[in-house]
């Protein structure tokens, strides 16, 4: 009975969220039809391409999102070193980052055990955190995300992702990862809603603390499950 729960409260957010996407595709539909028809009429600017182009990225984000929050990728738990994990996902998006005069510093702490861990899945929740982190920071300012592990602390692994962009007020802390709560002009507002399912299979949570104008901090807490391969048995 519990497993038959389980399933139709998964069956209901998978309806909501195929109807949010409904709802967030058609605007740049609408929009990409607009464009084709003013090419019909005769209006032809080289810009619209770009438009267009624009467009259909938001399109497959939205996509892209909804269909790893639907289709769930099994967890997969193996033993991961998470300090290179971090430093893998930040030169990912150095590039990106650079571009934006964003800086990442990052700061691990001595001797972090392997954590039994879904590598890719945290890879995932790592790349949200950390393009929310760059998308909040003016590109008129001196960027800086600085991202910690550490792992002295109540048998959790602690991966921390500070940055100093614009903040988030109180009353929208509360809502980050309801679907489609997003801020911004191309946002999908699927990420931290993503993020918030993978962390709690992971067993561990995220929280967030803000102050606006001055930056946020996230924090990601992992248990520390001893990883077993390193356990002799006698
Ligand atoms: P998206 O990035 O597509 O907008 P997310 O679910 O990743 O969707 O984030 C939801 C919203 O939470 C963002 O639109 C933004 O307003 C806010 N947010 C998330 N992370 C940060 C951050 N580091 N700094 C400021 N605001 C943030
Ligand atoms: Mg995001």
């Amino acid at each position: 009975a519990e497993e038959l729960l389980w399933k139709s409260e998964k069956l209901s957010l998978v309806g909501e969220l195929a109807a949010g996407v409904a709802h967030e595709i058609r605007n740049p539909l609408t929009s990409i039809k607009g464009f084709i028809q003013l090419f019909q009429q005769g209006v032809r600017k080289e810009e619209y391409f770009h438009v267009i182009l624009k467009e259909f990225n938001r399109v497959e984000d939205i996509i892209k999102e909804f269909l790893s929050l639907a289709k769930p990728q099994e967890i997969q738990l193996k033993p991961v070193n998470i300090p290179s994990l971090v430093k893998e996902i930040v030169t990912l998006l150095e590039s990106e980052a650079h571009l934006k005069n964003v800086e990442f510093l990052i700061e691990i702490e001595q001797d972090i055990p392997m954590i039994m861990c879904d590598a890719n899945q945290l890879k995932q929740v790592l790349l949200n955190l950390y393009k929310n982190s760059i998308e909040a920071i003016d590109i008129k300012k001196e960027g800086l995300i600085r991202v910690t592990v550490r792992s002295k602390h109540e048998n959790n692994l602690l991966i921390q992702v500070c940055d100093n962009g614009v903040g988030i007020s109180e009353d929208r802390i509360k809502r980050l990862g309801e679907p489609f709560f997003s801020n911004k002009e191309k946002g999908t507002g699927l990420g931290l809603m993503l993020c918030y399912r993978i962390i709690k299979d992971l067993k561990g949570t995220l929280s967030f603390e803000s102050i606006e104008n001055q930056g946020t901090t996230v924090t990601v807490s992992l248990p520390l499950i001893i990883d077993e391969t390193n356990v002799t048995v006698n």
